[in-house]
């Protein structure tokens, strides 16, 4: 029987899901959510003409003649500081002392810093000086921040599937954006399953291994901007998986992920239980790690099965999960996108789509890649000591050193 390929099993996975609804947000709560609309600005930014420097703002022909021996003395008429709306207006041979961000008075044109005149006190409190003596010529405009240089009213700044980051957060702020329409987040219920897992901070018996898919799987899904519900670890019995993916269900979240239970053990009763109260719509995939990935849907509710060796559900999170959530979550960019590695040292694939974890750094401006430890799908220290997944075509039984593959940096 032919299995399933990555890019088949993917595409049937993403045909299931259709992006969440969209919620209104303090623009304090959004760090990392997604945007749900187009926003373009409301007003010009700066919104008034403001100085760049604190110095005196000047008429700039008045300094036309303005040399170090030739200061020019101006008469200071007014003092504006950040904040304040000045009523003056500033004439031939005048200045008004005015601070960075301060509105620029009506008549001047132009600051001059006040490292460039004859005015040297700079201890916060100190008085606007009567006179002050410029010693440089300036161009209109000089260290003037006119209105609507930075965004003109009108102008679109965000697109609708961004994921809003610190500067957007400060940019919407500048712009008066209280509220913010974004995406939902997705919710999804995590399970673990096996007779031989205990918690973390359990005795270890004979036989019993510690459950480290719950910390990974909960840690990427955080990652990924998801509300996770953690169910615990289903035991290795039908009455026990269909009570743990019932209550996953009762909470109505987006997706069930389990791992582990799904291959064709003796006690693997995720996929039967799955079939039975809802459907399995396929089992396998050509790859490596992570051939026996289900999905389905339990009572209506869509269903992925990871496999249970670390590695592979670590591997079948990056395939599979992260696609599906961003999906989802309404993001327009993919937040893993594929650069091109140059292998340092040979390597041999069994013709599946593989996953090879490895260590990539740059060398000569070149991204070269040495394979992380052992591949093996169990093997938690080679994803530990990876900072990337080569992705090897299926088809492909080796590559020589010096070879460009894809890869996905973690
Ligand atoms: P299974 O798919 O249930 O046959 O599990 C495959 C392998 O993954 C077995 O060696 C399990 O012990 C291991 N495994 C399953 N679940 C976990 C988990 N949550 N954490 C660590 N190892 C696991
Ligand atoms: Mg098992």
């Amino acid at each position: 029987m032919s299995l399933l390929s990555v890019d088949e099993a993917r595409s049937r996975i993403l045909s299931h899901f259709e992006t969440l609804g969209t919620e209104t947000l303090p623009l304090s709560k959004c760090a990392r959510r997604v945007l749900a609309t187009d926003v373009a600005a409301q007003n010009d930014l700066p919104s008034f003409d403001n100085s760049a420097m604190d110095g005196f703002a000047v008429i700039a022909s008045d300094l036309a003649d303005a040399a170090p021996a030739s200061p020019r003395t101006l008469k200071v008429v007014a003092d504006i500081p950040a904040g304040t709306n000045p009523d003056v207006t500033i004439a031939p041979g005048q200045a008004a002392r005015i601070m960075t961000g301060a509105p620029m008075p009506k008549g001047a044109d132009a600051v001059i810093p006040v490292e460039e005149t004859d005015f040297q006190e700079r201890a916060p409190g100190t008085p606007a000086p009567k006179h002050v003596n410029i010693f440089k010529t300036l161009e209109t405009g000089a260290y003037v921040r006119g209105r609507g240089t930075d965004v003109q009213n009108g102008q679109p700044v965000l697109k609708t599937g961004h994921k809003l980051r610190p500067q957007d957060l400060g940019l919407l702020a500048m712009l008066g954006v209280a509220n913010v329409p974004v995406y939902r987040r997705p919710r999804v219920a995590l399970l673990s399953s096996g007779d031989e897992l205990v918690p973390v901070d359990a005795p270890l018996r004979p036989g019993k291994i510690r459950d480290s898919n719950t910390y990974t799987l909960s840690a990427l899904l955080e990652g990924a901007e998801v509300e996770v519900l953690n169910l615990g670890i289903a035991a290795d019995r039908r009455e026990s998986v269909e009570e743990l993916l019932g209550k996953a269900a009762a909470q109505n979240v987006d997706i069930i992920l389990s791992s582990a239970g799904v291959s064709v053990g003796a006690f693997d009763f995720i996929k039967d239980v799955v079939e039975a109260q809802g459907e399995l719509t396929f089992w396998r995939v050509n790859m490596r790690p992570g051939k026996p990935l289900a999905f389905g849907k339990f009572k209506d509710i869509p269903f992925i099965g990871l496999p249970g060796n670390p590695v592979s559900a670590f591997v079948g999170f990056e395939v599979f999960v992260r696609p599906t959530l961003e999906k989802l979550s309404g993001l327009e960019t993919v937040s893993r996108p594929r650069v091109r590695v140059r292998l340092a040292e040979s390597l041999s694939s069994d013709g599946r789509e593989s996953y090879l974890r490895a260590s990539v750094h740059e060398e000569n401006g070149i991204l070269s890649a040495h394979l992380a430890g052992h591949q093996g799908s169990g093997n938690l220290l080679s994803i530990v000591q990876a900072n990337a997944l080569l992705i090897i075509p299926a088809g492909v039984k080796s590559l020589a050193a010096g070879k460009d593959v894809d890869a996905w940096l973690l």
